[in-house]
This record gives structure tokens, sequence and C-alpha cells, in this order.
């Protein structure tokens, strides 16, 4: 498989340090506010990643830091006559739910600066031991940027180009104004750690490059994080590692282009947000995840709900092929005892290894999930037009339904998207009779317009979630009348039950 690497624009072949074995970092967040769902592309895009790794067979080790030390937090706190470690709790919890909520697989190592901060003065110590930074009068240690001679080769930039465009900052005791702070040195009110300088707290490119090296070793296989992070942040990161360690910090540098609204960056700061979590509040996670598919990555990202509710309605598209198929594998009109033999059709087969075939071929390349998703809407065209003929007496083309049903589930579920609704979650629902418990048992009782009339009050119940955006009442309803044996599509003009 190939990967994009900003460090030498181009996509490399991909050979981990150690065959079978990844080892992953991306930047976690400064924990001091919700994240919104421009940080939510970000690590959406590394969940994709990190999940076709897994499905490749790859052993993954993946750590993300939580930078829960920072001047954005401190502010927060003081606004809120709060301490920072309070507010940093607060949004580490925040974060970790609605990550949870996204999909988003937890990281197998999860380091929080603040517990870390061993590992960052030792770090800092060497890099002063080897004349690569130097301690301040005023308590502040700064790196030396021009003593290491590959500075600039992660973001392409050059250190006499940034001279000119660095800020010249007043009240500084910076030798250079290339130079960045390591440690800062302790100001009345702010949290602060003993160390060999006085007391102060570490800068944020220090934690990322001493927890690398802490828990993965260095060099690591892949560093990510969002395209505004590689200059200064992953420039930093990687200057800190050659100059303490003579390593490289990681071989691919990868980064997740940038969500936008309305043309713009989406960011705290213009105000152009939706966070998280009021979005999962209103529409599926796995719609939101679809979305963000459909982009490659590295490309930027157009968001606006209109294409948010385009791609719910993929979703259930999605979801109402795999239900179809799942219903159709338990039908035997001959004899309902007969077990199902899973016997894979022979043409059919043909057209699932397609799919799955073009979608490794997208993912192969750079994590193409757009392409992969292209793959996975073809073979649904191709399946719905298959059920339409369909035999279920035949024992091959109920076992061909559930091992299509399966393909899908388990191609989109590499994307981290979840194509079944699980419509048990609600315990009360145990006691109450289903649709399809309701016409076996009563259906024969019923005249002949009872069964329309009751259709046609499910059909409008679900319409009327659809437009109050209830989609679980919706797709509960949907996955009733599927139960039952209806199919169900949704038309302009409302719910259409056959
Ligand atoms: P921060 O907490 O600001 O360091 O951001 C956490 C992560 O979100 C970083 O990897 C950023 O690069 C990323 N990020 C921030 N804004 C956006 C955006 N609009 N689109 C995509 N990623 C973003
Ligand atoms: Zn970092």
């Amino acid at each position: 498989m190939r990967i994009y690497n900003s460090k030498t624009h181009k996509k490399e072949e991909f050979t981990p340090l150690v065959p079978g074995k990844v080892t992953m970092y991306v930047c976690g967040p400064t924990v001091y506010d919700q994240i919104h769902i421009g940080n939510g592309r970000t690590f959406v895009s590394f969940d994709m990643c990190r999940r076709y790794l897994i499905y490749k067979g790859y052993e993954v080790t993946f750590a993300q830091n939580l930078t829960d030390v920072d001047d954005k937090i401190i502010k927060r706190a003081r606004e809120e006559g709060k301490e920072a470690r309070e507010i940093a709790t607060t949004f580490s919890e925040a974060f970790i739910e609605q990550m949870k909520r996204l999909g988003v697989l937890a990281p197998d190592i999860r380091p929080q600066a603040t517990h870390e901060i061993d590992a960052m003065i030792e770090m800092i110590e060497g890099l002063i031991k080897k004349n690569h930074a130097y301690v301040a009068p005023s308590g502040d240690v700064y790196f030396s940027v021009r003593s290491v001679e590959t500075y600039g080769n992660v973001s392409g930039r050059n250190v006499d180009e940034l001279l000119v465009g660095a800020r010249i900052e007043e009240n500084t005791d910076k030798r250079d104004p290339l130079d960045f702070a390591l440690w800062k040195a302790a100001k009345p009110g702010e949290p602060s750690w003993e160390s060999p300088w006085g007391a102060g707290r570490p800068g944020w490119h220090t934690e990322c490059s001493a927890m690398v090296h802490k828990y993965l070793g260095t060099p690591i296989d892949i560093h990510g994080g969002g395209s505004d992070l590689i200059f200064p942040h992953h420039e930093n990161e990687a200057a800190q590692a050659s100059a303490c360690w003579d390593t490289a910090l990681a071989n691919i540098w990868m980064h997740a282009g940038m969500l936008r609204v309305e043309g713009e960056k989406m960011s705290k700061s213009l105000g152009n947000f939706y966070t998280v979590q009021e979005v999962l509040d209103k529409y599926p996670p796995s719609a939101l995840r679809l979305l963000m598919a459909q982009t490659h990555y590295r490309s930027p990202m157009d968001f606006s709900f209109e294409r948010l509710r385009g791609a719910v309605a993929a979703l259930e598209k999605l979801q109402t092929t795999i239900q179809n198929l799942r219903w159709f594998a338990t039908q035997d009109t001959q004899s309902a005892d007969k077990p199902l033999i899973s016997v894979v059709h022979k043409n059919g087969d043909n057209r699932l290894e397609k799919a799955r075939k073009d979608f490794e071929a997208a993912m192969d390349d750079d994590f193409n999930t757009a392409a992969a998703l292209a793959a996975i809407f073809e073979v649904q065209t191709d399946l719905n037009k298959w059920l339409e003929d369909a035999q279920p007496e035949d024992c091959a083309s109920r076992g061909y339904a559930c091992v299509a049903a399966d393909t899908l589930e388990e191609l989109l579920s590499i994307l981290g998207i979840e194509a079944v609704h699980d419509s048990d979650d609600d315990s009360e629902s145990e006691n109450l009779l289903t649709l399809q418990e309701i016409l076996a048992r009563y259906g024969e009782l019923c005249d002949a317009n009872t069964v329309p009339k009751l259709l046609q009050a499910l059909s409008s119940l679900r319409d009327e979630a659809r437009a109050n955006k209830d989609y679980a009442t919706s797709d509960a309803l949907r996955d009733e009348l599927i139960a039952a044996g209806y199919s169900v599509e949704d038309t302009a003009a409302g719910t259409r039950i056959k």
C-alpha cells in the first residue's frame, strides 16, 4: 500500500519499521472546550486509517495525548473562576465521550501531558547538554532552532525565509527570534512543576516528542494531525527528536485537510464552528462519518447541513439494502424449518469479490475512502437489482444474500460506519408486541381495511419522525415494517410501504 508522506510530498510504498507492526501517534486536543467537527474530521480520518491497517493484518499500536496544560486552558479557568485542572478534566472527559459517540476507537495509549512532566524534563536536559537548548535569565528554556541542520525538513520551509516572517517579540530573552520555548517559567497563579530550572510548565511541542519517545520509541511509523499542525508544531517535534536522540521522530508524516464552512477553516477563533456534541444530538454518527469519508482525507472538506442530510439519506439506503438482504435470507416459502445453507452463488460471488478488491485498491492508494465508498455504492446498486428477481426458494440465493449483507457490513465497518440499527436497545420494548407478532396473531381476524389503515398510520408516524429529524424513531418504525415483511422506501412524497 502507498501512503502520502507530507515530508517528501510523495506517495511512498508503506514498509513498517518492524514487519507486521505499526506504531502511530496522532496529536490529541488541547482540552479547554468541546471539540468541533473540524477537529472531529482529523480524528475520524486517522481512525479510518487505523481500522484499515488493522483489517490488513497489522498489529497497530496507536497513541494519542491529551494536552491538559496550556495557555487556553489557563485562560478559560480564569474566566470561570476555576482551577485549570478542573477545566482540563471536564473537557478531557467530554472529548473521550464525543470520540466514543463518533465511533473513533480508543487509543491503546492515552498519555496526559501533566502526568509526563518527568519525561519532558529528561528530554530538555538532554537538549541542553547537547547545546540544542539554553536556559534564559527568566527561567524559560528555549530550543535553539539554528542548531539543527535539518530544521524545516518536515514542513519544507527554509530557516532564512522563516526569519523574515518571524514576529519580533518584545521583552523576550530568546537568543534568536526563531527559537521556541521548551519550558515556560511559572507565572503567578499558573499551574507549575519543579524542574532543574525552577518552577514552570512544558511548552506544547515538548509534550508530544517526549510522549512519543517514551511510549512508542523513535522513530515511529506514522505521525498524524491536521494540516494546520505541520508548522510549527510538527516541525518542532521533529527537530527536538533529531537533536535529542539523533533519530527521526516519524517515518511518515500524514496530515488531514481542513474542514471548512463556506470556504473558511472551521475554528474556534472565527466562531464558525459546530461542536461534535450538537451535531451528534441531531444526526447519526455514521452519517457524519459517511460524509467525511466522501472526501479524501488530505483534501479540504466543505461542510454543510445539506450535505450531511444527503449522507443521512445515503446511510439509510445502505441500511435498507442490508436489511432487505437479511430479510430475504430468512425467507423460505417451502419449509420454515429447513436450515439455511450458506452457499455462495457463483455469479454473485464475483460481484462481492470485485467490490472488496475495488475497496482495497482504493484504500491501498493513500486511504482513498471516497473511492472505497464508491465501490460500496456500486455493489449496493447491483445487489438491489439482484434482490428484485432473486428467488427465496433457492437456498443458494438465500445464502448469497446473507454473505452479501455480511460483506457490506464488514466493508462499511472499516470506515467505522454502522449500517445496522440496533432496534432492540430499548429494554421496554421487550414487553411490547412487534408488528410482525401483531399481524401473525391478529392479522386473520382483521377485516380487509384494517391492515392497510395500520400501515398508513405507521407510515405517517414515520414521516412525522423524519420531519422532526428523529431518526431513531423513523429507523425503528422502518425496522418493524421490514421485520414484518414489508419493504419501505423513502420517496419525495414520504414513506412508501410495499
Ligand atoms: P487542537 O486542539 O486545536 O490542537 O486541534 C486538535 C486537532 O484538530 C488537530 O489535529 C488540528 O489539526 C485539528 N483541526 C483543527 N481545526 C480543524 C479543522 N477545521 N479541520 C480539520 N482538522 C482540524
Ligand atoms: Zn503533537
